[in-house]
C-alpha cells in the first residue's frame, strides 16, 4: 500500500485534485480518497505577500506495482502533465503529489525521503491520512497508530464539502 499527500493552491484548485485522481487511478490498484481539506500556505516571512493562497489537501492511497523511486518519477510526470511548473521552493503550485508512506518501508536518500519527512509536523498530510488509513503505524517509531497521532494533533485544518472518490 501506498499513501500519497496531494496539495493544490493555483488554478482551478478541485478540478486539479479530480484530475489527480483520475490519473492516479490509472497508476494505483484500489484507491481510496480522503475528504478534501483546506489550509493556509506555508510560507516564510520573507515570501511574496501573493503566495499566500490556500491550498486544497487530500491524501489518497492505493497498491502500487512500482518501486518507491518509480512511483516518484510517475508522480513527478503527473505532476507535470496537470500543469506544475518549476517555480520557487514555496511559490504556489497547480499540484504537487508527494509520497507520505509506504507500507513499512523506510527510505532515507537525497531524492526520497519515506515516511515523508513533514508528515508528523503537517495536519494537512497526517489528518487525510489518518481518515484513510487510521491503523497505519509510523515504522520504527513508538507504534502509535496514524488516527492517535492525529487527534494529538494541534490542528484548525478545515474539512471541505467536496467529495473526490
Ligand atoms: P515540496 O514537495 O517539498 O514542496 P517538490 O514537490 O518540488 O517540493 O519536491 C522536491 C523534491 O523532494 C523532489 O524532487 C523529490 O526528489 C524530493 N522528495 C523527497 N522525498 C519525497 C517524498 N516522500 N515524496 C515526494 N518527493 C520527495
Ligand atoms: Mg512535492
Amino acid at each position: 500500500m501506498v499513501i500519497l499527500g496531494l496539495g493544490t493552491n493555483l488554478g482551478d484548485r478541485e478540478q486539479t485534485l479530480r484530475q489527480a485522481v483520475l490519473e492516479l487511478k490509472a497508476l494505483l490498484s484500489q484507491v481510496i480518497c480522503s475528504p478534501v481539506y483546506e489550509s493556509p500556505a506555508l510560507l516564510p516571512e520573507t515570501a511574496p505577500k501573493d503566495w499566500d493562497m490556500p491550498f486544497l489537501n487530500m491524501a489518497v492511497r492505493g497498491e502500487s506495482t512500482f518501486t518507491p523511486k518509480a512511483l516518484l518519477a510517475e508522480i513527478q510526470a503527473l505532476e507535470r502533465k496537470l500543469g506544475r511548473e518549476k517555480r520557487g521552493h514555496w511559490s504556489p503550485r497547480e499540484i504537487d503529489i508527494d509520497i507520505l508512506a509506504c507500507d513499512g518501508v523506510i527510505i532515507n536518500e537525497p531524492t526520497l525521503t519515506v515516511p515523508h519527512q513533514a508528515l508528523l509536523k503537517r495536519d494537512f498530510a497526517l489528518i487525510p491520512l489518518a481518515d484513510i488509513v487510521p491503523e497505519w503505524v509510523y515504522p520504527g517509531r513508538d507504534g502509535k497508530m496514524a488516527h492517535e497521532l492525529a487527534t494529538q494533533m494541534a490542528s484548525q485544518l478545515k474539512r471541505t464539502d467536496l467529495v473526490i472518490a
